[in-house]
């Protein structure tokens, strides 16, 4: 079974939630694997503090003019929906950080002008941590196009682990890579207005990809009754609502797991998922 955990926005306690949720599963004795797909600032590793036993690095094609072949046509050009390829004057200038590897300016092209050379552009890890298989996604730095890397991580799924993707927060592309066909979103938010208007956004792209998701309210006591009432309003289940504790706080900025300020969190944590897999086997 895989469980994502996102959020509309950033810093409200997703990756806690993650980490979190998967020590607790795997302390039950279930195998647990938790993926960061959180690329862009992937930092499960600072919690489940991972011994890492492979890395490799993601490559993608990105196209070469062959210059000798090429006419200045401008066909691929005005084929690249990314504008990742452009005539300037008398060459053709590829501008890699843009592309999106989808092949196009190739097919186009009358002079088979162009060739496709690989490009790194991040790295995958993989390891173990307090008991769970842990496997990250880092998009190197200057890199714009996180996707490739998100799904080659996926891939590494073992069907037969419970599965936590730790997505990256907001509503965009690389959420959506991150998700896509799990079998149960959970959404993080904390009951302020930016938090609540942040959720609305997850909750519309949670509708058009349509997947199962319930609410997690992290830190419920700080704001208002809002978002509860949106999440009434819209037939969202709120599945727990974590209150602020100073505590877990503390320990986040130390890089210490929630689980191991009160042990009711493990309780919880592990509730959770067992109401998501009910939720999931119905
Ligand atoms: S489509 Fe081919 S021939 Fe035309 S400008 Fe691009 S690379 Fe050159
Ligand atoms: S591979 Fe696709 S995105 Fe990249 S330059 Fe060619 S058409 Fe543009």
């Amino acid at each position: 079974m895989e469980i994502s955990i996102a959020s509309g926005k950033g810093g409200t306690g997703k990756t806690t939630i993650a980490t979190n949720l998967a020590v607790a599963i795997a302390k039950m004795g279930k195998k647990v694997s938790y993926l960061d797909c959180d690329v862009e600032e992937p930092n499960g590793s600072i919690f489940l503090k991972p011994k890492i036993t492979e890395k490799f690095d993601v490559t993608v094609l990105i196209p070469r003019v062959i210059h000798d072949k090429c006419n200045l046509c401008g066909e691929c050009s005005a084929a690249c929906e990314y504008n990742a390829i452009a005539v300037l004057g008398k060459t053709v200038e590829v501008f890699d950080s843009l592309c999106h590897s989808c092949g196009g300016c190739l097919d186009v092209c009358p002079e088979d002008a162009i060739e496709e050379i690989p490009r790194t552009i991040g790295t995958i890890s993989h390891g173990d941590g307090m008991g769970v298989k842990f496997y990250e996604g880092r998009l190197n730095v200057g890199e714009a196009i996180s996707p490739p890397i998100t799904k080659e991580l996926r891939k590494l799924v073992n069907k037969s682990n419970v599965t936590i993707i730790d997505a990256p927060p907001g509503t965009s592309c690389p959420v959506i890579e991150a998700i896509n066909g799990t079998n149960f979103v959970i959404l993080v938010t904390e009951p302020t207005p930016f938090g609540l208007n942040d959720l609305k956004l997850a909750v519309g792209m949670m509708r058009e990809i349509d997947l199962p998701f319930g609410v997690v309210i992290n830190r419920s006591d700080i704001g208002d009754n809002r978002t509860d009432e949106y999440c009434h309003d819209e037939k969202i289940d709120i599945l727990m609502k974590i209150p602020f504790d100073r505590k877990i706080a503390e320990a986040y900025s130390q890089g210490d797991m929630m689980l191991d300020v009160d042990s009711k969190y493990e309780k919880s944590l592990y509730e959770l998922y067992q109401n998501i897999a009910n939720r999931a086997l119905s």
